[in-house]
């Protein structure tokens, strides 16, 4: 049986991120099964026929969004809960009520994230760790057909986060076990990595272990890069070096390394990565409602001014409250303009690459996805440009990165399949999850007792 068929018809305009950054005005894509066959014109391709053809006419065409930093697993079903001045008390909170979810309330809750990532056009991301019932999941990442990284969040070092110390051996185990069990699942849709929670939590065997598993499974590893004082003056004393200097020491600063927000770095550590073929996803939704200053604290004008491979997160529902890639992609592009005042920083078609064939390389996946080329898989999305707020339309990169939004996406294709239709998720009675989560949420907050009241009276 030969595969099926599918031709995007007549776009207004299709954003190929191709390696010319072709952009094709009235613009057609073949699709064969899970793979692009043809991008072109539209009345060079009006003879090719397939089974199903959408009418693209008034629709731009872009790769799916790739997001490199955030956690499906718990966040939705607690979303909104912490007032914003928590600081250091915020992530024990947010542990204590993950680790006491049950693998129903995470299953809820990641097919809800999932369903908002696909909605507003994010079509392979990463949950760094923290998801427990990763036989469930498998079940709501199968219904949704999402590309997924996922991993075992490990650490064996006493932490202030209320995450549990595992033994290392243990840890090593767990982190293994993940990889060999579910790497490749879902033809390939699933990918697992090894997800050592941080270095300051993680013992120098840990790093490493995880690392050489990575690197024996032929797979990645990522953990969270957001260095604090505390921190980097434990590195000076005990080692001597700066975190990436450690990191590299324990030859954890490798092209299988992703990075996640990497905040608190020195110009030379940006060189260190960069030279290490190390990549960075960072996560400006999260840097700026955390206030962690990222124009100073991040260096992603020097990252990408040294060569590092960066692509773009979100982090959790709750310290971003978001997971729309494409509103990381806005910041990117306004954040140093005014935070270094320069408006030559980080220009809309470098923050858009951030979102797509930089964020795909930043994962170790750009030959597979983030550019709609003939080969790749057919992963991508279609907004409508018929909405207020893609008008006028003249630039089509400007008008993604600025004025448009996750809102305007009206359909998306992740590895051939149409998950979302008319900004409608096919895999699921959106409604119905709502309510489910919202009731598993404050059953959760009931039963662990972590709640705050709000600042304004609810009468
Ligand atoms: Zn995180």
């Amino acid at each position: 049986m030969s595969e099926p068929t599918t031709k995007i018809d007549n776009a207004r305009y299709i954003v190929t991120m191709d390696p010319s950054r072709r952009i094709i005005a009235d613009g057609s894509i073949v699709i064969i099964g899970s793979r692009i066959s043809q991008v072109g014109k539209a009345d060079e391709l009006a003879n090719v026929s397939a089974d199903t053809v959408i009418d693209a006419a008034g629709m731009v065409v872009t790769p799916g969004f790739v997001n490199g930093h955030m956690h499906i697993s718990y966040a939705h079903a607690v979303r909104g809960l912490f007032p914003d001045h928590l600081g250091n008390a915020y992530l024990p909170n947010v542990f204590l009520l993950q680790g006491a979810m049950t693998e129903e309330e995470e299953y809820s809750t990641s097919l809800l994230a999932i369903t908002e990532l696909l909605k507003y056009g994010t079509t392979t991301f990463i949950d760094p760790g923290t998801t427990t019932y990763l036989d469930a999941c498998l079940d709501a990442y199968r219904i949704a057909g999402c590309r997924i990284i996922v991993g075992r969040n490990v650490q064996d070092q006493p932490n202030p986060l209320n995450l549990p110390v595992l033994d290392t051996d243990e840890a090593i185990r767990m982190s293994e076990e993940a990889v060999d069990r579910y790497n490749g699942a879902l033809d390939g849709m699933v990918s697992v990595w090894t997800m050592p929670f941080t270095a300051e939590f993680c013992s120098p065997q840990l790093l490493e272990a995880t690392h050489a598993i990575a690197e024996s499974r032929n797979t990645r590893t990522t953990l969270h890069y957001n260095n604090g004082a505390r921190w980097i003056q434990r590195c000076a004393d005990d080692h001597g070096c700066s975190p990436t200097e450690y990191l590299d020491r324990l030859g954890a600063l490798t092209p299988r390394m992703t990075l996640s927000h990497c905040l608190g770095i020195s110009e030379d550590e940006a060189r260190l990565i960069s030279e290490r073929d190390a990549a960075v996803a960072m996560c400006p939704t999260a840097a700026v409602k955390g206030g962690a200053g990222m124009t100073q604290s991040a260096l992603l004008p020097e990252l990408l001014e040294y060569g590092a491979r960066v692509g773009l997160g979100t982090d959790a529902g709750n310290n971003s409250n978001l997971l729309e890639t494409l509103r990381s992609v806005y910041l990117a592009a306004v954040l140093y303009k005014d935070g270094r005042r320069d408006v030559h920083a980080i220009p809309a078609e470098t923050a858009l690459e951030l979102g797509t064939i930089r964020g795909a390389a930043a994962l170790g996946m750009d030959d597979i996805i983030g550019s709609l080329e003939p080969g790749k898989a057919a992963d991508l999305v279609l907004f409508d440009t018929r909405r207020s707020e893609w008008a006028a339309l003249h630039n089509p990169v400007n008008s993604l990165v600025y004025n448009a939004d996750g809102r305007s996406v009206d359909t998306v294709i992740v590895n051939g399949r149409v998950v979302v239709r008319q900004s409608r998720p096919l895999f699921v009675d959106e409604p119905e999850l709502v309510a489910d989560v919202q009731q598993k949420g404050n059953a959760l907050i009931q039963r662990v007792g972590v709640d705050f009241s709000t600042p304004w009276p609810v009468v």
